[in-house]
């Protein structure tokens, strides 16, 4: 198959061979599970258990919120010990909303987990759906709801599903691993994904070090035959395609650009081109919620890096504390220089082992001193090399400049917000520039100011929500008011007029030599001094067109 040149790019030594070899183990259970709400993109999940509760695995634990979002569910049976924050796998390590599970010991599953037999049965929907209820997001680091992009068939017109097996970043060996030991259950996610996606074709683009990965998705691809489409389309053909060796060929847009030729617009997606891309580890975990009905509650990872005594690929249950990973690794065989989540070029550093892991994790590296590059900054000699190795096609260099004088605006017009912060730029530097820890400092700084923008329309929207409730209430106030004195006169008038009608008929008639009783004699007086008529003409006036008037004026 063709494959297509993309622009800059570096070879760092790929240090894969510490760990490539070591087979997948399970790593044992630890005492506590910390597991984070939000491991996605989206609205963080809300909590469906509280303190005390026994759950099973797989239980629902918290419930997605919105569109965006994905719920959370029990990486073992055992009882919520409790339900507050705790210490994100972030380089912050400021605390987040965090279920706290202990284990039971028993491992068992919760009993109405059910898969179906014939995945290529359902609907594209159906399959969307049971893959957003089991929590699945991208694995490869991005965590974007997998759901959301199985949907977007129906907001683009799309043709393939290219699978992202790269897996560019040095040392890190999961994917690999995943592929050479579970090729078959890993192809079956990719198909179901294909038949959701309704695409005509699935590329799987794998770097040419892992030719043991490459040969078990051939061979499972092959023995699984095209992937079914909608009934009476042509089924999608699958090709196992080996790539170069090149950083970042991982990122999404340039291996879809190696793959068919065509460049994704600036700010734009995949789908624009028609493709979808996905994560291998992301179509297993497919494979298992849609054969077995399992939610994502673990994932493999590689811990690997100079530092640790055993490296090895572990699958470990989401919410292990990073500590308990390095024990099962035996330790460290020297003091860290850096621990870092996922690979050395794009990961974070740890703020410490306590911290637990998430679906986004596929690393855990202990670089030790002679792995780390500890230079202090030079000056920038302008040598360009920078400008070479981006394979956005930007100015590092200018970016840098605009970065360190404060002028963000600037560097947003250089290209920030394309910049994939993939570090090759500070790889080649010969200055030790941190040119992709500049940039993302901008970039953070960019969501900061974009925040505090947003914060402040959003004050004043509700500001001018609370002014226009006020007038309203004032303006019901108001009418309410006159309606009641409009009321009020007309009960005056009414019962004015009353009285007048009643007093004729209510005086008595008075026989000669015999006297009046004292209560019925004053309206009699009264209705010679004033005449009915005469008394109830103002108030009925009043009733139907004036204000009430005040009784002066009625005097006057
Ligand atoms: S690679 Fe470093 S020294 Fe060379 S131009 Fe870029 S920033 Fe300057
Ligand atoms: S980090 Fe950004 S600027 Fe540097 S090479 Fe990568 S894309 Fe280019």
């Amino acid at each position: 198959m063709r494959l297509f040149k993309i622009r800059g790019g570096v070879h760092p030594d790929d240090r894969k061979s510490l760990a490539a070899d070591r087979a997948i183990e399970d790593l044992p259970l630890p005492p506590l599970l910390h597991i984070p709400l939000q491991q996605h993109i989206g609205a963080t999940a809300k909590p469906s258990v509280r303190r005390g509760e026994r759950v099973a695995k797989g239980q629902l634990l918290a419930d997605s919120q919105g569109a965006i979002s994905a719920p959370v569910h029990a990486p073992t049976s055992g009882r919520v010990v409790g339900v507050g924050s705790y210490p994100a796998h972030h380089a912050s390590g400021l605390n987040v909303s965090t279920i706290s599970l202990q284990p039971d010991g028993e491992d068992r599953w919760a009993e109405d987990m059910e898969g179906v037999g014939d995945p290529f049965g359902l609907t594209p929907e159906e399959v969307a759906r049971r893959v957003s209820q089991a929590g699945i997001v991208g694995m490869g680091g991005a965590t974007f709801p997998s759901a959301v992009k199985l949907n977007l068939r129906q907001r683009y017109e799309l043709h393939s599903l290219v699978i992202n097996a790269a897996e560019c970043e040095p040392y890190l060996t999961c994917d690999d691993r995943l592929m050479c030991e579970h090729a078959e259950q890993v192809i079956d996610g990719v198909r179901i994904m294909a038949h959701a996606l309704g695409v005509s074709r699935i590329l799987i683009g794998i770097e040419g070090n892992k030719p043991e990965a490459i040969a078990a998705m051939r061979a499972a691809a092959s023995s699984a035959g095209p992937a079914t489409r909608s009934p009476g389309a042509e089924p999608a053909t699958i090709d196992v395609v080996r790539l170069p060796t090149r950083y970042p060929m991982g990122s999404e847009k340039h291996l879809v650009q190696t793959l068919t030729g065509k460049e994704t617009p600036a700010r734009g997606l995949t789908a624009d081109l028609g493709v979808v891309v996905h994560n291998p580890a992301t179509a297993f975990a497919v494979h298992e919620a849609l054969r077995f009905g399992r939610p994502l509650v673990s994932r493999v990872m590689t811990v690997s890096g100079q530092a640790i005594e055993r490296p090895a690929n572990l699958r470990v249950p989401l919410g292990t504390p990073l500590q308990r990973l390095i024990d099962h690794c035996g330790g460290f065989r020297e003091p860290p220089s850096r621990l870092i989540s996922g690979g050395p070029m794009m990961g974070q550093p740890m703020p410490s082992t306590r911290v637990p892991t998430v679906k986004g994790s596929n690393g855990l590296l202990a670089l030790s001193e002679t792995e780390t590059n500890r230079a202090e900054p030079r000056p920038c000699i302008r040598c360009a090399s920078c400008v070479d190795a981006c394979p956005c096609g930007l100015l590092p260099l200018e970016m840098a400049a605009h970065a360190r004088a404060g002028d963000l605006e600037g560097v947003v017009s250089l290209g920030l917000m394309d910049c994939i912060g993939c570090g090759s730029c500070a790889y080649v530097c010969p200055a030790h520039i941190p040119l992709a820890q500049v940039f993302n400092y901008a970039k953070g700084e960019m969501a900061a100011r974009g925040r505090a923008k947003q914060k402040q329309a959003e004050t004043k929207r509700l500001a001018e929500q609370r002014t226009e409730r006020m007038e309203a209430i004032k303006k019901a106030k108001r009418e309410q008011m006159a309606k009641r004195k409009r009321e009020a006169a007309a009960k005056k008038a009414a019962d004015a007029a009353k009285a007048a009608k009643a007093t004729p008929a209510a005086t008595p008639t008075v026989t000669q030599g015999q006297a009046a009783p004292a209560q019925e004699a004053a309206p009699a007086d009264e209705s010679r001094q004033m005449p009915a008529k005469a008394a109830i003409q103002p108030e009925q006036s009043d009733a139907g067109e004036q204000p009430a008037k005040q009784p002066g004026e009625q005097a006057a």
